[in-house]
């Protein structure tokens, strides 16, 4: 059955979500139709802002309104450790292991030549800035333990070390082909302890 115009454009523009099919998409408009006006308008208001003011950090690259975010600003971290990670939610599972004081860059993604990632993608101009400045003197590497995540971070480990700069691994206790968001604290902060230098 076909709905009016704007109808059919509300469904279709919840199919943007990742795992939202066209049967999902329909109940999620409907339910906002039906039940849900206030709370409709103000996850509308609250997009349009959020896509509109979120940026990103000029030093880690994480999702930021402000030019440096809340992590970066805060001058209590120890600036001569750097974690790299793939994405913010990678970061944030870091950060939720309560240990690590150091500093983050987030490459956003990955090497992945055949989707258009490459070196600038991930951000190889502004890590290199940072590495550059002379305070960090031990780089984790915490991408994912994928294939792609595992051949980023040998690609990270041959560009840095020549640096002088100490590098290093997050292993044990990380499962192959685990993504870090979905890996508990506990395991996630064994994986910092018993990290590998590369
Ligand atoms: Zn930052």
């Amino acid at each position: 059955m076909k709905f009016s115009l704007l109808l059919e454009q509300l469904i279709e523009a919840f199919r943007c979500l990742p795992g939202v099919g066209p049967k999902t998409a329909q109940r999620m408009a409907f339910h906002l139709l039906e039940r849900n006006r206030d709370n409709g308008l103000r996850l509308a208001a609250t997009l349009s802002s959020a896509m509109q003011s979120i940026g990103h950090c000029d030093s880690c690259r994480t999702f930021s309104e402000t030019p440096r975010c809340k992590l970066c600003s805060a001058g209590n971290r120890d600036a001569s450790k750097l974690c790299i990670v793939e994405s913010p939610v990678d970061m944030a599972a870091v950060e939720q292991m309560g240990t690590y004081r150091g500093l983050y860059f987030v490459l956003m993604g990955r090497l992945s030549p055949l989707d258009g990632m490459g070196p600038e993608e991930i951000g190889i101009q502004p890590l290199t800035l940072l590495l550059t400045k002379g305070h960090v003197a031990e780089v984790i590497l915490a991408t994912n333990p994928t294939v792609e995540g595992e051949a980023t971070a040998h690609w990270l480990s041959g560009l840095i070390k020549p640096k002088g700069i100490r590098v290093s691994r997050i292993a044990h206790g990380v499962p192959l082909g685990g993504e870090l968001e979905y890996i508990d604290a506990g395991t996630l902060a064994r994986a910092f302890e018993g990290r590998d230098v590369l």
